[in-house]
């Protein structure tokens, strides 16, 4: 195991200043959730770490014990689970469960849960409910109307002019937000949604938004329900191709901190955009629990941000260069979210970089195969002890062999004194693990390096 350069780790048994130490429950399984288990790990009042279903990089690595046949929709089954093995936090690392209400069930009866209620999952659960909330408590985003008869929509998109975005109203897996470049294309946008049902129950109500000019940004914040704390920034990669090319995927990398959101911009965002959303929740009586995570655009214009879309989790891979650099307790930090007291939290975080370049399945976004050979993962790791490899989608074949099972596979991920640095590790990994099946982006960070083209070629 090859965690620890920073010495945060405590939990050998000689201290005495956690003598309750928390049983910890990550629900989820991708690398998001190995990076939340890898922080969990290496915080001095955490005792156990257990993560549902987990995945085989996650239980080989020892960052946590696995519960594979664990049903993480299934509210009764993971309260059995936690009362049975003592569990004192469980944090919920993707929305699936939380739409379904396992954090309500779970608080319900006692159990303190991160991660927002169904009623507050609504956030990023539908569009129409996040800009209701902007408009009631003056929250700077995108002029907008909701639509559900296609005649209506196609009269305003004509009033308002393109460029324009039709956006489906419910989660429609990444897809449902049209940039129309012409009239032409938002008309058919509308009638792909409202007549032709192309995504569903989610698309039978639609957005249609002023398209905004400017650099987009992720800002993300813990929240307590009342209170708020920004985290360090980070900003992924979400184009499958170098230089930002190419359909969109889950992300195929990320690096924090993003020279884009200044200290200056920070504070305008806490201001303007995160308060009075945890303000406006707590007033509509959905106090909002959990990590708040905003796509933003900085507008050209004016310098200044706007609330593109809320998200109601951590970002992955976002989530990996964020654990890499927290030097704080994460249990401690997360339990004080569950209680309302972040007020007294301050984070603390390694002063240099960290970057995450994904390795996903030749073919991702698209089909890929299932069951391709990774070899050489503990030598890419050994490469330094700056170097850790999250594994979002592995499964151990019989004869005791890593393979690959999803789109996206490993994040490889390093800190360094600068960005540069954190990218020289990260690459030197990438290049070590030995997977023919497998691709990568070359070019993460590019934007915060100001490099058009690396000449870094494998
Ligand atoms: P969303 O799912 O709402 O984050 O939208 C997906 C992507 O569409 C964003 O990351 C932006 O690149 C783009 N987008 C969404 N809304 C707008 C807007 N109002 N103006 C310009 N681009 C937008």
């Amino acid at each position: 195991e090859s965690d620890d350069i920073s010495g945060t780790r405590g939990g050998n048994g000689s201290s005495n200043c956690f003598e309750d130490r928390v049983v910890v429950l990550v629900i989820g399984g991708g690398g998001r959730e190995h990076a939340l288990c890898y922080a969990l790990q290496r915080s001095p009042s955490c005792d156990v770490v257990f993560c549902a279903p987990g995945n085989a990089g996650i239980s080989q690595s020892g960052n946590a014990t696995c519960i594979p046949d664990l049903n993480i929709l299934d509210s009764k089954a993971v309260i059995s689970f936690c009362q049975r093995w003592g569990v004192g936090l469980v944090v919920v690392g993707p929305e699936a469960p939380l739409v379904v209400g396992l954090a309500d069930d779970l608080v319900k009866v006692g159990i303190p849960t991160f991660g927002p209620s169904a009623k507050a999952a609504a956030l990023e659960g539908s569009k129409d409910f996040m800009k209701k909330l902007c408009d009631k408590y003056d929250i700077p985003t995108a002029k907008y109307q909701t639509f559900i008869n296609p005649s209506f929509a196609k009269q305003y998109v004509k009033e308002q002019g393109a460029p324009i975005v039709v956006k489906a109203d419910g989660l429609a897996a990444g897809k449902g937000v049209i940039v129309a470049m012409s009239l032409e294309e938002a008309y058919e946008a509308i009638d792909s949604m409202l007549v032709d049902g192309a995504f569903g129950s989610a698309g039978s109500q639609v957005i249609i938004e002023e398209f905004l000019e400017g650099e987009e940004a992720s800002f993300f914040a813990l929240v307590d329900g009342e209170t708020a704390i920004p985290l360090e920034s980070a900003q992924d990669h979400k184009r499958i191709g170098d230089g930002d090319t190419g359909p969109n995927t889950g992300g195929m990398g990320a690096y924090s901190p993003a020279p884009i959101l200044t200290k200056e911009l920070e504070s305008i965002v806490m201001d303007s955009i995160i308060l009075p959303t945890v303000k406006g929740m707590e007033a509509e009586g959905h106090k909002f629990i959990g990590v708040l995570y905003a796509g933003l655009m900085i507008e050209k214009k004016t310098g200044m941000p706007k609330l593109i879309e809320y998200n109601v989790r951590f970002g992955d891979p976002e989530c990996q260069v964020l654990m890499m650099r927290l030097e704080s307790d994460l249990a401690q930090v997360l339990l004080a979210a569950c209680r309302g007291e972040l007020g007294s939290v301050s984070l603390e975080w390694s002063p240099g970089s960290a970057m995450v370049v994904v390795m996903a399945s030749k073919g991702y976004p698209g089909s890929y195969k299932k069951g391709t050979k990774i070899r050489n993962l503990e030598e890419a790791e050994m490469l330094s002890p700056a170097v850790q490899i999250f594994h979002a989608g592995t499964d151990i074949d019989p004869d005791g062999n890593f393979i690959a099972v999803s789109g996206r596979v490993l994040g490889v991920t390093a800190r360094g004194k600068d960005l540069e640095e954190a990218r020289e590790r990260v690459y030197d990994a990438v290049e070590a693990v030995d997977w023919p099946e497998g691709f990568f982006r070359h070019d993460i960070g590019w934007r915060a390096l100001h490099v058009k083209q690396f000449t870094y070629n494998l």
